[in-house]
């Protein structure tokens, strides 16, 4: 993704113009080497200690876009045995790939353990259950909930005392029944604070009631720190100090094995940090209305396409990319689906005309993985963009793959 000049905007210097007559409209175009550069940024920043990344897929399951992350050295954290089998269909290894459930059922969990996958355990009754039926012969991280508020909206924290994400860890006496009583081996910590977290502060505290709960468990050799850098969605917009955060963190996570006694791994397990810069939702403008309270933009998309807009106010910054000098006006961008679909609201873009191609950037995170038929609306094509090549990884949906699961037509 390049804004190198504002008039040009391109994909590794392919034109969005480009990418929608080859491939149509509406269109998820990711872009290879922005995630090869986040990613190779998390690596440095974390040089100095045994770092590991576990994409979140849920963010992004394009089977091109996980294969990416394996030939990178990415490996995989799920939420759901079908990214499971997402995640050995891009060829990782089981051993690779961490399930992280949510109050899922257990024989989910009991599946991914025999594929051999390793579990990060989210709940008292999953954890007796892990030791009634596995004992010590298998091993687990426990995800603890920290208490800590942060993140960019309610709906996106996930370490808060009220959320419903982990084992507080508050009960930290009672986990440590359970660990006992079965003799189940916990080889790693997990927390996971929420998304679109700025700063230094809240990791670090996070950080310390891992470090701070890790005395009570001696067989450890993971800490993993969960993900939700927070990325740029404007330009100019303030994100992760990604090289302070690593300075910080590491020091602290360096201090802390020599107090342990040993050199664990660290985790991190970002999605959108990966991802979301990567993408573009290239969508055609459908209609423009000059209504006298608002200028109405619709575009041959919605929130069945991209709903981050309207489930949690997130910011897409839109592009005009067919008319990139036009005098600024502004506009309600919106859907076509018939409930109220707004992307953006009292936005100042150039000039758009009746068939401008719109891009919305920031895309390449829970875009299509947020995606629906509603409406019996087809899912967009998906194109991953890599050495300057557009390659179709996914085809747009048609009304035989909406049929699909009918019963009596
Ligand atoms: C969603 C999720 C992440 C990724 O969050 P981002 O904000 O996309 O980095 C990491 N870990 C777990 C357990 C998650 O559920």
């Amino acid at each position: 993704m390049q804004l190198s000049d504002q008039n040009q905007y391109t994909i590794q210097g392919i034109a969005p113009a480009q990418l929608v007559e080859q491939f149509g409209s509406p269109l998820y175009v990711y872009d290879g080497q922005t995630i090869r550069r986040k990613a190779a940024a998390l690596q440095k920043a974390f040089s100095g200690v045994n770092m590991k990344i576990k994409f979140a897929c849920k963010s992004n399951t394009n089977l091109a876009v996980l294969r990416l992350m394996r030939e990178i050295g990415v490996e995989l954290d799920v939420v759901s045995p079908g990214e499971l089998e997402m995640g050995k269909l891009a060829g990782y290894q089981a051993n690779q790939i961490t399930f992280t459930p949510s109050g899922v059922p257990f024989y989910e969990v009991k599946e991914a353990v025999e594929a051999g996958a390793i579990v990060n355990v989210d709940s008292l009754p999953l954890l007796e259950w892990f030791g009634q039926t596995f004992g010590n012969t298998k091993p687990c991280l426990i995800r603890i909930k920290p208490n800590v508020a942060a993140g960019g909206h309610a709906k996106i924290m996930t370490a808060h005392a009220d959320s419903k994400f982990g084992i507080s860890v508050l009960l930290l006496d009672q986990i440590l029944e359970i660990v006992k009583k079965y003799d189940i081996k916990i080889i790693g910590l997990h927390q996971h604070t929420g998304s679109d977290i700025k700063d230094a502060e809240p990791f670090l505290k996070v950080a310390d009631i891992l470090f701070e709960t890790a005395k009570h468990f001696p067989d450890l050799e993971i800490v993993d720190l969960g993900g939700g850098f927070k990325v740029s969605y404007m330009p100019g917009d303030a994100i992760t100090d990604m090289e302070l955060l690593g300075n910080k963190i590491t020091a602290r996570f360096k201090k802390f094995c020599s107090e342990y006694g040993r050199e664990l791994q660290l985790w991190f397990e970002p999605g959108k940090f990966l991802v979301s810069e990567s993408g573009n939702l290239l969508v055609t403008t459908t209609v423009v209305k000059e209504d006298p309270a608002r200028n109405f933009v619709h575009v041959d998309s919605g929130l069945n396409h991209l709903i981050r807009p309207m489930m949690y106010g997130s910011y897409h910054h839109i592009l005009n990319t067919s008319n990139p000098t036009g005098e600024e006006k502004p506009y309600n961008v919106v859907g076509y689906i018939c409930e109220t679909d707004t992307f953006a609201s009292d936005r100042h873009l150039p000039e758009v005309r009746q068939g401008d191609i719109l891009a919305f950037l920031n895309a390449g995170a829970y875009g299509f993985t947020m995606s629906s038929n509603y409406n019996a609306r087809f899912r967009p094509a998906e194109v991953l963009v890599d050495n300057g090549e557009a390659r179709l990884v996914r085809r747009r949906e048609t009304l035989e793959d909406l049929l699909l699961t009918q019963q009596g037509l």
